[in-house]
């Protein structure tokens, strides 16, 4: 198999492969593979409460909250999260912490008042603003944060605690890596195709208090309510991609949870970080040390040449999907929490033999 540090989709557990493999012509015994089944037979709902009963265990999901998986990937939620919890003659807020950030505001925009409570723009998205530095307009329906940059490679460690107003987070990079005190949050949005399984699905965490602000004018499709009064079976759900986030969470669980997944994840981000740290300026990471993310590790070569010559090489040794997002340029190592710690070995050796090669 590939070495794959794809950004999203990125690799899935080998075991979930395998396993998915064996049931895909015949599933527990029904004569049908898990694509062919009906959503409203008693399989698909047994895949679609054990997927949602899963996901609650791991990260500690209380009852006041509603788990949805619902389809138009995290980009979706740009504007349905405006849409449901912007009221009216409010602002919604927004730090901005890179790309994906600045789209999630732009679609909030075109729903009402929309302003940037927060942002480290000017530093090409280097770091994460301190929590200090957040100026919450007055009479803001909620605060938007995106906790892992998967573009600049950048991560927030701590968070705005005991806000007057619901905090809102885009996890799509990195749910799943981490505990989560989810007290802090009002609603949480993931795209799967990272740290969860195959695109496809999105899921949302959304506190119930939260469900009385969707209006009835919504559009149903748009609207959480619905989709929370229908435990998302209001239209056809993607039950591939649903049986694959069962498969990906009985993985975690397996491996000890996500405790278990972070201890990994910090062992995994330090090789590639010392790989940058000890290379006396050759490597160069971009993100400020104290906002590194431990999903997306992100860094330059000092020359455009060397930079083509590194990602050429990788390629040649079986390295996948090196290259930094076209808007970044230089290097990016998606190391997601099926990345196993041996393939990060593997780079971090190739990372100090190219520089000393050079
Ligand atoms: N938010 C973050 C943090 C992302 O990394 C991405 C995709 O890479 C998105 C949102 C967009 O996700 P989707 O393609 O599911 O709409």
């Amino acid at each position: 198999r590939a070495l794959n540090f794809n950004a999203g989709p990125a690799a899935l557990p080998e075991a979930v492969l395998a396993k998915a493999e064996k049931e895909m012509m015949n599933y527990q015994g029904s004569g049908m593979g898990v694509m062919e089944l009906s959503h409203r037979s008693k399989e698909f709902e047994e895949i679609n409460e054990r997927t949602e009963n899963l996901l609650r265990g791991l990260l500690t999901i209380p009852d006041e909250y509603e788990v949805l998986f619902l389809q138009g990937g995290a980009s979706l939620q740009f504007s349905m999260v405006p849409m449901n919890l912007l009221e009216k003659g409010s602002t919604a807020s927004y730090v901005l912490t890179g790309t994906w950030s600045e789209k999630a505001l732009k679609e909030a925009q075109k729903m009402g008042n929309a302003a940037i409570a927060a942002s480290s723009k000017t530093a090409n998205y280097r770091f994460i603003p301190s929590t200090s530095e957040i100026d919450i307009p007055a009479e803001s329906s909620y605060l938007h944060i995106t906790t892992n940059n998967t573009i600049y490679g950048t991560q927030w460690h701590s968070f705005p605690e005991g806000l007057p107003i619901p905090l809102v987070a885009d996890m799509s990079s990195d749910i799943l890596s981490r505990p989560l005190n989810l007290s802090s949050y009002g609603l949480i949005y993931a795209g799967a195709q990272k740290n969860l399984g195959p695109s496809g699905v999105t899921v949302v965490i959304i506190h119930k208090d939260l469900l009385k602000r969707s209006k009835p004018g919504l559009p149903s499709m748009l609207n959480y309510e619905v989709h929370a009064a229908s435990r998302s079976l209001y239209n056809t759900p993607p039950t591939l991609s649903i049986y694959f986030l069962m498969l990906v969470l009985e993985w975690a669980e397996a491996l000890g949870g996500v405790k278990q997944l972070e201890l990994l994840n910090k062992q995994k981000a330090a090789l590639l970080y010392d790989a940058i740290d000890r290379s006396d300026g050759f490597y160069t990471g971009h993100a400020e040390e104290k906002s590194r993310s431990l999903m997306n590790i992100t860094f330059t070569l000092d020359q455009d040449d060397l930079t083509s010559a590194f990602l050429h090489e990788a390629e040649e040794s079986g390295f996948i999907g090196l290259a930094g997002h076209r808007s970044v340029g230089g290097c990016r190592a998606s190391i997601y929490n099926a990345v196993p710690l041996e393939n990060v070995e593997k780079l971090a050796d190739f990372m100090n033999h190219f520089r000393s090669r050079n």
